[in-house]
């Protein structure tokens, strides 16, 4: 056998020419250990999935007893399989009358796919309609949608039909009109470098979505499950979607997105074509129990109310000359230095010291800020003091 580090530059693809490498062997609540010894306290939460903390102890057990039961018994929505009925049944019962029926998939990108699916079905349109800066995903739909060239060039041709307005801007609904089956919008801008928009575009948004028949479809692939400081971030807005896309943090930890609309909208699917959307392993019970373990703990440890507060000490302990803005909301920050090269030097310079942060794929001078949102304040005390020492080097 190889090294490990040569087998993974060797016979792991990578999408980078200089991949972190971290050689992860244990993982737990805020932190990571390599097999060098070295913790970290991890401010990335494997990227806005470890909410709950990673290996949450509700989540291992579910996983493990999910294990002694069954595994995968058949592709998604023939059987009744007790884990995603469950977890189905728990999530609309925590959102508005309208979002009543879940569709389980596997990742973000397949949610955003299918939920365009929907959008195109409902109203019989095909243009659709996203958000200029925006991230929906790597494959060809929601890279259509995406709104970075530099993600996008070399694969077109992509979907036609597809525009984007920019977000936050009142007078570019106007370009929102009766031939848009659907708006794909996260409601806070996740690797733009996390952009909260106001309430009264959201309103106005949701208004021009509905008076023109266009579904509105919000991204919450990267806000959901608490991140923001409340379960969905369309909380913060009063603005209900049409569907309602999560993934990420929604698996606990495991790969599982979703798309929610109402089961009228949903039922389109069942026919002309039957299986209209369908999915091997969508809705698998290892996920579907994980998720609802997460979001039991979720609820019963309080971490939405931690994850405000730990939100708000971040923001008053970021104050330096070299920081130009803090911006977000709970545990969805981005600490802006107006200078791609400082965050370089201070991402590398928190790895050095043991404390994980990382970059946007879209707004290279901010870098991002996503713990567990179980984070205690001696933690976040911990990660701003090694933040301040690495910004007040000199240059
Ligand atoms: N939508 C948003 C807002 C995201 O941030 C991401 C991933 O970063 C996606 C969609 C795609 O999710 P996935 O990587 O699971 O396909």
């Amino acid at each position: 056998m190889k090294d490990l580090h040569r087998a993974f530059h060797d016979h792991l693809a990578q999408t980078s020419p200089h991949p972190l490498a971290l050689d992860i062997v244990h993982a737990e609540g805020c932190h990571l250990t390599t097999r060098d010894g070295r913790r970290y306290l991890d401010l990335v939460s494997g990227l806005a999935v470890a909410n709950v903390g990673h290996r949450h102890p509700r989540v291992v057990q579910a996983i493990k007893s999910q294990c002694d039961r069954y595994l995968h018994v058949i592709p998604y929505g023939e059987f009744i399989q007790e884990p995603q009925v469950r977890f189905a049944e728990r999530l609309t019962g925590l959102l508005p009358p309208t979002l009543d029926s879940v569709y389980f998939v596997n990742s973000g990108t397949e949610a955003i796919e299918a939920a365009v699916k929907l959008a195109k079905r409902v109203t019989g349109r095909t243009r659709l309609i996203g958000c200029r800066r925006s991230y929906h995903g790597s494959t060809h739909g929601s890279l259509s949608l995406t709104d970075n060239e530099t993600k996008k060039y070399r694969n077109r041709p992509l979907l036609p039909d597809v525009a984007h307005i920019r977000f936050n801007d009142p007078g570019d609904l106007e370009l929102i009109t009766t031939e848009a089956a659907g708006v794909v919008v996260e409601p806070i801008q996740g690797d733009a470098g996390v952009r909260i928009p106001d309430p009264d575009w959201m309103r106005a948004l949701r208004q021009r979505c509905t008076d023109v028949g266009a579904l509105l479809v919000f991204d919450e692939v990267q806000t959901g499950f608490g991140r923001a400081g409340r379960l969905f971030a369309f909380e913060h807005f009063g603005v209900v979607p049409d569907v309602l896309v999560l993934g990420k943090a929604l698996g606990g930890g495991l790969p599982m997105g979703a798309f929610i609309s109402s089961r009228d909208r949903m039922a389109l699917f069942t026919h002309d074509p039957v299986l209209g959307h369908i999915t091997t392993f969508g809705g698998h019970p290892l996920p579907c129990v994980a998720g609802l373990a997460a979001l039991e703990a979720l609820q019963d440890e309080a971490m939405l109310g931690n994850a405000r507060r730990a939100g708000a000490l971040f923001k008053e302990l970021l104050v330096h000359p070299r920081i130009e803005d803090v911006r977000g909301e709970g545990l969805m920050l981005a600490v802006d230095l107006g200078d791609a090269a400082l965050v370089q030097r201070v991402v590398h310079g928190c790895l050095a010291q043991g404390v994980l942060g990382f970059w946007f794929l879209s707004c290279p001078t901010a870098f991002r800020i996503a713990p567990p949102l179980v984070i205690t304040e001696e933690e976040v005390r911990k990660a701003c003091g090694v933040v301040m020492e690495c910004l007040s080097r000199p240059i």
